[in-house]
């Protein structure tokens, strides 16, 4: 089943149980709430409605809403191209109750449109394959049993359903307001997938694939919970997960959504029709096909490559995808050239990607030119110095992250192929050193900084301090 297929059939399922179907709301988080810098669930664009702030002219909904997990509360970043599920652009399926059904139908619907008859708009999917997980009870709030039980009664076998505490299935808006427990379900992709074969544990054998929030609660400022008056149901169900299960694939990138991309990716890369498969299973590939699709709906939303907030997460994602362009062998320019893919994967859903496509090829491209020139600088400075103890020294490394923006783990990747060692203890005394004289400075000249790197934001060479495991010390030192 194609994944515009898979897409399609969840909408019209709950719209056969009275949802209405709701466009997806943007990447970029509503713009009246600063907490939220991404999109990163399905009930964003619902908030004020679960809160009972807003009034719709409808109590069911469902949509396919465009995620991200890259920064913000969620942060998948790191994990793609290093576990076959996690993206930092991907999109959730939902069905959302305002107040109207609960627990018993959220369950019920859950269940019929996993393991229904496929000729009935259902998936199919073998009931023996899934786990139900539960929430076990913490801090006084009692263990979710009326869940268990009716999992039970839906036919999910005693020993198919396991408990977890608060971390996996407990959810809350914030530190106040609606919380509850949740129930998710996981999918068995078999013992040849390395991992735990229960769910939550290591490894993408069980993977997570729906959440279901139950909405019961009512957290007031002083910690205590009370029943909600009208309880509400909130779901996700990860597309390009539950895709790769229907087409018996081991990862979320082989899944048919991405060929377009890939496509594209290789023919950039020059690699052979012979190695394509193996290649896509490759974490450069991999981390390139998933940044692309971020950064055009970053783009499409507005956003603009710079040092702050968002424009700093789309900087570092397509700073991230170049590097990795040239761990396969990508000298040129190509990043933006692999938009239109992006279009080519997911028009049918997104056309209004196709009117944008020019604007947000050309911001992309901008972004890349300018990292191109601080990659090729750098790497005419590595080569220019001096390794004859073997050893490239802290402070060579840590001119080349300051003064360039070139990033440590290119330079190791470069030490790496020429059997030399990186002093990165030694960078990382230079790097403390400056942090505190830094730190002096902020002190003595109050925080305005947050204005400077503002004004900085367009001036090549950048300084760009934020990569990877450089990350937690930001990149204002
Ligand atoms: P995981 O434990 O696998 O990281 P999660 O518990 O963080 O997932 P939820 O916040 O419960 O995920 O989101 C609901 C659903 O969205 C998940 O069950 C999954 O199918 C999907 N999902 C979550 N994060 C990602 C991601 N980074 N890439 C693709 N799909 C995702
Ligand atoms: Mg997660
Ligand atoms: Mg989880
Ligand atoms: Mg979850």
């Amino acid at each position: 089943m194609k994944t515009s297929e898979l897409r399609q059939r969840f909408l019209q399922y709950f719209e056969r149980q009275g949802h209405r179907r709701v466009a997806s709301s943007a990447v970029i988080g509503p713009a009246d709430d600063p907490t939220v810098m991404w999109t990163n669930s399905g009930m964003i664009q619902f908030k004020d409605v679960f809160l009972g702030k807003e009034n719709r002219d409808y109590s069911r909904a469902t949509t396919s809403q465009k995620c991200l997990r890259a920064g913000g509360k969620h942060n998948d970043l790191d994990q793609v191209g290093f576990t076959a599920r996690h993206h930092t652009f991907f999109e959730m399926l939902g069905n959302f109750s305002f107040g109207d059904y609960f627990k018993a139908d959220a369950i019920r619907f859950a269940w019929e449109f996993l393991t229904g008859p496929v000729d009935q708009g259902c998936l199919g999917l073998d009931p023996s394959r899934l786990w139900v997980t539960v929430f076990e009870g913490a801090d006084g709030v009692p263990a979710d049993i009326e869940a268990e039980d009716m999992w039970k009664a839906a036919g999910v076998p005693a020993d198919r359903i396991m408990r977890f505490g608060k971390k996996d299935n407990f959810w809350q808006m914030g530190d106040t307001g609606p919380c509850g427990p949740c129930s998710e379900l996981h999918f068995d992709r078999g013992a040849h997938i390395p991992g735990d074969a229960t769910p939550n544990g290591e490894g993408d054998r069980v993977m997570e694939i729906w959440n279901l929030v139950f909405m019961q609660y009512e957290r007031d400022a002083k910690g205590v919970l009370a029943p909600l008056p009208k309880p509400s149901i909130d779901t996700g169900m990860g597309l390009e997960r539950t895709a790769s299960i229907l087409q018996g694939v081991d990862t979320n990138y082989e899944i048919d959504l991405f060929e377009p991309i890939f496509e594209a990716i290789w023919k950039a890369a020059k690699v052979r029709p012979e190695d394509r498969r193996e290649h896509a299973n490759r974490t450069a590939s991999q981390v390139i096909a998933d940044h692309i699709r971020a950064a055009t709906f970053m783009c499409y939303d507005g956003v603009v490559p710079s040092n702050e907030g968002r424009g700093y997460v789309l900087r570092k994602i397509v700073r991230r995808a170049l590097r990795f362009g040239r761990k396969l062998g990508i000298e040129g320019l190509f990043f933006a050239d692999l938009a239109p893919a992006v279009f080519q994967a997911m028009g049918d859903q997104y056309p209004e990607l196709l009117a944008e496509m020019g604007r947000i090829q050309k911001s992309l491209h901008r972004e890349e030119q300018q990292f191109s020139h601080t990659l090729s600088a750098g790497l005419k400075i590595l080569e220019a110095s001096d390794v004859s103890s073997g050893t490239l020294s802290g402070s060579d490394i840590f001119r080349l992250y300051d003064t360039y923006g070139f990033p440590v783990d290119l330079v190791e990747d470069w030490c790496r192929e020429r059997s030399i060692a990186a002093d990165l203890a030694g960078f990382q005394q230079e790097l403390n050193a400056q942090r505190s004289r830094a730190r002096a400075a902020m002190k003595a000249h109050d925080l305005r900084l947050a204005g400077d790197l503002a004004v900085l934001a367009d001036l090549p060479p950048t300084r760009f301090t934020g990569y990877d495991h450089l990350e937690s010390q930001a990149h204002v030192v």
